[in-house]
């Protein structure tokens, strides 16, 4: 073996991508800017630091999709998870670490792979040559993400998220809401039906500022900029700036008719765009927030048609570094302008540890499978990894691209299941969906055995 992976970021997933590559018999070189250059988040010099939360979130693999993930990662050996387990402490149905025993155990543990070496140093350009993989997440150094934009243009790598809250299409009531673009734009009915609209009378606007205005707020973490880009700005600070703002903003009433109620025009209406090409999830147009999560529900769930939604996922504002993976990325998250480059991790647009860590998983997997002549089959897309890459190489509005949780959402609906709709078949749906992912990442796995 002869050819060597050049793994950038000692992080959630360059720490997975190394273990799982060094694992398939591929020499691996990690690449890690810390101790010596710093970000403002993290403490250490330690691989797989969690910088903030101690939770790798629900462990549930039947009925949550971030425990499939879980599941799905431990069957393929993962170091995170595994380690994770290793390092639990009491939190109920969270995996919840103790987080510097966990980040010195994946130290240790890649440190003493035989098949990988350690390279203490930042890495600011993409190379012509070689196999790389870049995982060098949110707080991607400058001179790298100035490396990066120079490759796929500046407006493809953004330095912020502004995150609207995206809610399950069947938990939006459609007696109260309706399908219209605004002066029915398009050229097709699809076009013309692209919005769901939920529409609020005076009262129900004022009420609403008036929650916005009160709601808990969270703050910028120490060292990030509160500098807000115009066209982004958080809704609440719109509300702050005069009543009547988000009124001539986002939820401007112009344009539309309420089919339930033709006669009577809304004072205001909030729009929702559809998000995936699935069309289970939908985004609230222009809602980017640093509310609290639990503000959050509470104030989305006042806006009419909208008070059983689900959430999945809400709004955030953070300072991120992405790409807009959709346009960038092939299927085996290879750099389209440039294959011998793959990226994995926070970076092409997953948030959160373990997505983070899965997508880490898979770039190891492809990158050493292909440098060993063996390309891997297309990961299935039904699976919580598949439904993850599959959602951001593509799946993904590529104009509107802001980093995904991995949910249910993203999950093809069950052919002829027999399952009910809405609420009620949920439990039964869920378990559906991760018996049918266990199903197929099982086999996934023992094609590359
Ligand atoms: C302030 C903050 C708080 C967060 N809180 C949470 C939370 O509570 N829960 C959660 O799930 N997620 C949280 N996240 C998101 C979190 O960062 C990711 O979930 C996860 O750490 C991403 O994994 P990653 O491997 O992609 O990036 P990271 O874990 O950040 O790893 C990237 C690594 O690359 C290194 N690096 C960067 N540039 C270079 C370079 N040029 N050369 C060499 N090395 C480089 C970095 O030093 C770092 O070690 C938070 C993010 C931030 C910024």
């Amino acid at each position: 073996m002869t050819h060597k992976l050049h793994i950038v970021g000692g992080g959630m997933a360059g720490s997975e991508a190394a273990w799982q590559a060094a694992n398939m018999g591929v020499q691996v070189v990690l690449h890690e800017m810390r101790p010596q250059v710093k970000t403002f988040a993290h403490r250490t010099g330690n691989f797989g630091e969690m910088v903030c939360s101690n939770s790798f979130r629900s462990d549930d693999h039947e009925q949550n999709a971030v425990g499939l993930l879980h599941w799905e990662m431990m069957q393929a050996g993962s170091l995170i998870m595994t380690t994770a387990h290793q390092h639990r402490l009491p939190a109920g149905g969270a995996l919840a670490v103790d987080r510097d025993p966990f980040a010195r155990s994946v130290t240790d543990a890649l440190t003493s792979h035989d098949n990988i070496q350690i390279s203490f140093e930042e890495i600011d350009t993409l190379p012509d040559e070689g196999n790389w993989i870049f995982a060098t997440g949110p707080l991607t150094s400058e001179n790298l993400g100035k490396a990066i934009q120079a490759e796929t243009g500046a407006d493809r790598l953004a330095f912020f998220d502004a995150i609207a809250p995206i809610v399950y299409a069947e938990s939006i009531d459609m007696n109260v809401a309706w399908l219209q673009s605004r002066y029915d734009k398009g050229e097709t009915e699809e076009e013309q039906k692209a919005y769901i609209n939920c529409p609020m009378n005076k009262a129900q606007y004022e009420a609403f500022i008036d929650a916005l205005l009160a709601a808990d707020k969270t703050e910028f973490h120490e060292g990030e900029t509160a500098t807000y880009f115009d066209g982004c700005l958080p809704i609440e600070v719109m509300a702050e700036r005069g009543r009547e703002t988000l009124r001539h903003g986002p939820m401007k009433p112009v344009g539309l008719t309420n089919p339930h109620n033709p006669e009577e025009k809304a004072y205001a209406v909030v729009q929702l765009r559809r998000d995936n090409s699935l069309g289970t999830l939908y985004n609230i147009v222009g809602f980017q927030t640093k509310m609290k999560y639990g503000a959050q529900t509470a104030v989305f769930k006042m806006i009419p048609g909208l008070q059983d939604a689900s959430f999945a996922r809400l709004g955030g504002i953070h300072r991120n570094t992405f790409l807009n993976s959709p346009t960038l990325l092939d299927a085996q998250m290879r750099l389209r302008s440039k294959p011998n480059i793959r990226f994995a991790g926070q970076v092409t647009g997953v948030e959160g540890y373990v997505e983070s860590a899965a997508m880490g998983l898979l770039a190891g997997r492809m990158a050493a499978a292909e440098i060993l002549g063996k390309p891997l089959e297309t990961v299935p897309q039904d699976t919580a990894h598949g439904a993850l890459v599959h959602h951001i190489t593509g799946g993904a509005e590529a104009k509107t691209f802001q980093p995904m949780n991995v949910n249910f959402g993203l999950f093809r609906p069950l052919e002829n299941s027999g399952i009910k709709g809405g609420r009620r078949g949920r439990k039964d749906r869920y378990k559906a969906y991760t018996d049918r992912a266990k199903a197929d990442w099982t086999a996934w796995l023992e094609g590359q055995a």
